[in-house]
C-alpha cells in the first residue's frame, strides 16, 4: 500500500501498513517500551485480510485460480470475512463452511460480503461427512475451478507475514524490537513474523500466547498431543485442539496461557484506557504482557512489540456485552461506563 496516495484503486490496496502504536497507559510502570500492531486497520479490521490476498493472490500466479472460479473456506471468522472481501474485487464465488455454533450476526455479516454459507452441525466429529470441514472437502471435491483455503495448514498463511507483517515491524522499530508477543491460532502469524525477525536478530525473544483449554503452549514444551487440555472456552481465534502443521514451534521461545475472563477484562481496559476499540485476542496478548512483566521478563530500554489481531466491533455482543459479561460471570463495574435511559 502507498499512504501518500490520495486515491486507492480498490479496498485491497489499504491491506497492510497498519501502524505501530505506542502503548501508554496500559504500560505504565512496566519495563521497556511497548508498542502494539494494530491490525483493525486492514479496510476488514483483522489480519486475516494479509493472508486472504496473499493465499489468492499466489493461486492466480500459479494459474489454479481465474476469474469466476470459487474459494472455500471453514470459518464463521475473520479469515471469511476477509475472504469474502477480497473475492468481490476480484470477481470469485466465496462458500464459507461454518458451524451451526456461529452467531446470527457473523452469519449475516459474511452474507453481506456475499458470501454462500453452509451452516453446518457443531455436535458432530470432524470426520463426520456433515461436519464443517467434510462439508468444505466435499464442496472443493466436487467444483470445478475451486481451491479450498486450509488455513491451519497452508504454508501460504505463514508467507504472508513473513513477507508483510514481519518487515513492517522490523521497519517500523529501526530494527530495535527486542521481544515479539503474539496469539497463535492457526500460527501463521507468530510463525511469519517470528521468522523474519529471527532472521534478522536471533535474540529476538518470540512469545506466543495461548488459551487455558487449548493443547499448544503443552506441545511446545513436550512435543506430546495431550487430549487432557483440551476442554471449552469462549475466546475465538486463539489456541487450538489440534497442532496446526503451519505453526514453527521451534521458533518460539515460550507460550504464556491466559483466561477467558482477565483477556475480556483487559480488552475493554484497553478500550477505556487507550481509545483503541479492539478485539477478546487483543485483550489476551495485553493480558500475556501483563503476566510477563510481572514474571521479570522485561527490562528498561527493551522494545516490545504485542500484536493486536482485530477490532472491537466484532465482539459487540459478547465482551462488549455487560449482559453477556454477566452471563459469564466476568462482571466488572470499573470497566462499565453509565447509560441513563432518560424517560418521556
Ligand atoms: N486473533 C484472532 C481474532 C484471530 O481470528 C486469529 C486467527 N485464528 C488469531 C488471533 C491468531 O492468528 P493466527 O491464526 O495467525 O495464529
Amino acid at each position: 500500500m502507498n499512504q501518500n496516495k490520495k486515491v486507492f484503486n480498490n479496498v485491497l490496496d489499504l491491506i497492510g501498513n497498519t501502524p505501530l502504536i505506542k502503548l501508554n497507559r496500559m504500560t505504565s510502570g512496566f519495563d521497556g517500551d511497548f508498542y502494539a500492531k494494530v491490525e483493525a486497520f486492514n479496510p476488514g479490521h483483522s489480519s486475516k485480510d494479509r493472508i486472504a490476498l496473499h493465499i489468492i493472490e499466489e493461486a492466480e500466479r500459479q494459474g489454479i485460480l481465474t476469474p469466476g472460479d470459487t474459494i472455500i473456506e471453514t470459518t464463521s471468522g475473520n479469515t471469511g470475512f476477509s475472504i469474502a472481501m477480497v473475492s468481490i474485487i476480484k470477481g470469485y464465488e466465496c462458500i464459507l463452511a461454518v458451524s451451526s455454533k456461529s452467531s446470527a450476526d457473523k452469519i449475516d455479516m459474511l452474507k453481506s460480503m456475499g458470501a454462500k454459507v453452509y451452516v453446518c452441525p457443531a455436535h458432530v466429529s470432524a470426520d463426520d461427512p456433515r461436519s464443517y470441514y467434510q462439508v468444505a472437502k466435499r464442496l472443493h471435491e466436487e467444483m470445478k475451478g475451486s481451491i479450498y483455503i486450509n488455513q491451519y495448514f497452508n504454508q501460504l498463511n505463514v508467507d504472508a507475514h513473513y513477507n508483510s507483517s514481519g518487515p513492517e515491524i522490523w521497519n517500523q522499530t529501526s530494527g530495535k524490537i527486542t521481544h515479539l508477543v503474539a496469539c497463535s491460532g492457526t500460527g501463521g502469524t507468530i510463525s511469519g513474523v517470528g521468522k523474519f525477525l529471527k532472521e534478522k536478530n536471533k535474540d529476538i525473544k518470540i512469545i506466543g500466547v495461548d488459551a487455558f483449554g487449548s493443547v499448544l503452549k503443552k506441545y511446545h514444551e513436550t512435543k506430546e498431543f495431550d487430549e487432557s487440555e483440551i476442554y471449552p472456552y469462549r475466546i475465538e481465534g486463539l489456541g487450538k485442539n489440534l497442532i496446526p502443521t503451519v505453526t514453527d514451534f521451534d521458533l518460539i521461545d515460550k507460550f504464556v496461557k491466559v483466561t477467558d475472563e482477565d483477556s475480556a477484562h483487559t480488552a475493554r481496559e484497553i478500550s477505556r484506557t487507550e481509545g483503541l476499540f479492539v478485539g477478546y485476542t487483543s485483550g489476551a496478548a495485553m493480558q500475556a504482557l501483563k503476566q510477563l512483566q510481572a514474571e521479570g521478563e522485561f527490562k528498561q530500554g527493551d522494545q516490545v512489540v504485542v500484536i493486536f489481531p482485530d477490532h472491537g466491533s466484532r465482539y459487540m455482543s459478547k465482551i462488549y456485552s455487560d449482559k453477556w459479561m454477566e452471563e459469564q460471570g466476568f462482571f466488572d463495574s470499573k470497566h462499565t461506563a453509565t447509560v441513563e435511559t432518560i424517560q418521556y
